[in-house]
């Protein structure tokens, strides 16, 4: 059997990072530099009879002022349609209007989909207490089915999201 699961989140918080780690090679360019993905990716991890599309959408924070800024975010908004689980990626040291935008986005719909939060990069973090504040904050947000701090690029947890990703199908 298998499924869709879309990696969501605004530029640079390690998405496309995160989309190479689960799939175990470069299939999204990832940069230093935010939105070099500004179309859809997809990978498909197999493991057996299970195949899981994983969709690295970018643009879910851009604002509707104009007319292609509307149609990048339907095109994000359309790739979350019939996904079985949303992995919202956000960085472990800050959260930003964007970030409040793609919640927004998230949202929306009152489905039975799982929205995890992956809080990324805490490699970075060097003292691991001081982000307990910032999950309490999180953790109020929205009623996330998970919230998991992460480092996309050492492979922290990734494999506890992939099993995640597995249950969501
Ligand atoms: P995207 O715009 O969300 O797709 O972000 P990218 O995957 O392109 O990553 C943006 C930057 O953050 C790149 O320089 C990555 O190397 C870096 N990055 C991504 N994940 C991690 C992580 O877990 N730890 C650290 N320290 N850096 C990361
Ligand atoms: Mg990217």
């Amino acid at each position: 059997y298998c499924g869709m699961v879309a990696i969501v989140g605004r530029p640079n918080v390690g998405k496309s990072t995160l989309l190479n780690k689960l799939l175990g090679q470069k299939v999204s360019i990832t940069s230093k530099k935010p939105q070099t993905t500004r179309h859809r990716i997809m990978g498909i991890h197999t493991d057996g009879a299970q195949q899981i599309v994983f969709i690295d959408t970018p643009g879910l924070h851009i604002e509707e002022k104009r007319a292609i800024n509307r149609l990048m975010n339907r095109a994000a908004a359309s790739s979350l349609a019939d996904v079985a689980m949303v992995i919202f990626v956000v960085d472990g040291m800050t959260w930003t209007a964007d970030d409040d935008m793609v919640l927004q986005k998230l949202q929306h719909r009152n489905d039975d989909r799982k929205i995890i939060l992956a809080i990324n990069k805490v490699d970075n973090i060097k003292d691991k207490e001081s982000l307990f504040p910032y999950l309490t904050e999180l953790a109020k947000k929205f009623d996330f089915d998970e919230i998991l701090p992460i480092s996309a690029s050492k492979g922290t947890n990734v494999q506890r999201i992939l099993d995640m990703a597995r249950e969501s199908l």
